[in-house]
């Protein structure tokens, strides 16, 4: 059934209830100061001002009255995010090498008062999805002495034995963001963040889920955006650390290996980890790699030719 809403001043609703005298309810709903049954349109007026119509013919009824309200824009599904929140302290998490075949999962906190916000801008903080990896190692390597943070890394063996135990990554990327802000929380204690802002990659209902087994759950002042790299610099910073820290163990990897890597998962990393088992087996891949990602199915033939 169409709705249709108006708005009029409140002394305008006397005369409309005389309009209407001939039809009126004498049941209202809560916050209404009176309700008409006229054809097949229902009327119900609030003590705000707002008169609703609704059933057919509601919106030429509605018309002889006032202007129509614009129809309120859908609930955003995640919860909102505070006011001003770009402008308060935060503590924020993001991860990077999910999408990776080769290096771990890395998670990194951080926290940024609005204090350092300008002295984080000047170092070049921002969001990093322009930027390339020297230019983040390079911001990376300045910042993390000055700011509250914590960067986990879930190392490929240690992922490889959770997947078998049929975790999934939204489970361990849960877990690791969950104990790195644990860990600058405690850290920055008794100070307190004003909100935490965690780069969502998952509903906050499965999020929580997802920590369903932990001991210690931060959930207070918890809010989850996409994209929020852009909302606060504590996520541009925390995103930065932690590519820092991938490219880091990336490289490690690398010189163990004795050579280069490709990041991502397209068709360069499955001839780089055919490589791999050509001259070290496929054992050894596995200790590298994401070992469920169809790129290991597809480097072990590439080994075969
Ligand atoms: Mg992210």
């Amino acid at each position: 059934m169409a709705n249709t809403v108006i708005q009029v001043a409140t002394n305008q609703l006397g005369e409309m209830k005389q309009a209407y005298a001939n039809f009126l309810n004498p049941k209202l709903p809560p916050g209404a100061i009176f309700s008409a049954k006229k054809g097949s349109v229902s009327i119900t007026a609030y003590k705000s001002g707002k008169v609703m119509f609704q059933g057919n013919g509601g919106e030429v009824e509605a018309a002889k009255w006032g202007q129509m309200l614009p129809k309120q824009a859908p609930k955003v599904a995640t919860n909102s995010l505070p006011e001003g929140l770009a402008r308060k302290d935060v503590l924020g998490s993001d991860e990077v090498g999910t999408g990776d075949f080769f290096g771990p999962i890395t998670v990194c906190a951080a926290y940024v008062a609005k204090e350092q916000m300008p002295l984080l801008t000047s170092l070049g903080v921002k969001d990093s999805k322009a930027m390339k990896d020297p230019e983040i190692c390079r911001i990376a390597e300045k910042i993390m002495p000055i700011i509250p943070h914590s960067v986990l890394l879930c190392p490929n063996p240690k992922y490889n034995e959770l997947v078998d135990e049929g975790m999934n990554q939204g489970q361990m990327k849960a877990m690791l963001h969950n104990r790195a802000l644990g860990n600058v929380l405690r850290r920055m204690w008794p100070a307190q963040p004003e909100a935490i802002l965690i780069d969502q990659f998952a509903e906050k209902n499965t999020y929580y889920r997802y920590l369903a087994k932990e001991s210690d759950v931060v959930r207070e002042h918890v809010y989850f955006a996409t994209k929020a790299e852009g909302l606060h610099l504590s996520v541009a910073a925390a995103s930065i650390i932690a590519r820092y820290k991938f490219v880091e163990a990336f490289s490690e990897m690398e010189q163990e290996l004795h050579m280069p890597l490709t990041k991502g998962a397209g068709a360069k990393v499955d001839q780089v980890a055919a490589q791999i088992i050509k001259t070290y087996g496929e054992a050894t891949l596995e200790k590298y790699t994401k070992k469920h990602f169809a790129n290991t199915e597809k480097a072990k033939r590439l080994a075969r030719l």
